[in-house]
């Protein structure tokens, strides 16, 4: 071989992978898989007890506080009744967001309990102008 050829000529290939090589790849990839969908459940769940433990507070009747209706649990949201100050909520994933409504709520910004609809809808359609 040349010294003068260019690299990608010199250059050897990549020697084959082994099968237990690839076995071993396999496995390391889906450990990863396992461990972020296993992260991903922590984190929900842990979304989910911020969310549940803050509306068990706000609406201990599961009823929303402005037309009184009883929704679905996960349809009852929480509202800023003078409005968010500055943030946006799909500014942070879910266990951000409610460790904030948390903390607000902590520092005593007014919150409340509403359903989908009496919260703009947004669950059922997020491009509706809110009232
Ligand atoms: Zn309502």
């Amino acid at each position: 071989m040349s010294a003068s050829r260019p690299w990608y000529e010199v250059e050897p290939e990549a020697p084959a992978l082994t099968d237990e090589e690839r076995a071993a790849a396999e496995a390391e990839r889906e450990r990863r898989r396992a461990k972020n969908r296993h992260d991903r459940k922590v984190k929900d769940a842990r979304a989910d007890k911020l969310r549940d433990d803050l509306l068990a507070i706000l609406a201990p009747e599961g009823l929303c506080a402005k037309c009184g209706i009883k929704p679905y649990q996960y349809l009852l949201q929480i509202d800023h009744v003078n409005g968010r100050q500055g943030w946006q909520p799909r500014d942070y994933d879910r266990v951000t967001r409610y460790k904030r409504y948390w903390k607000e709520y902590e520092a005593g910004v007014e919150l409340r309990a509403l359903c989908d609809g009496c919260n703009g809808g947004h669950l059922n359609n997020r491009n509706r102008k809110r009232k």
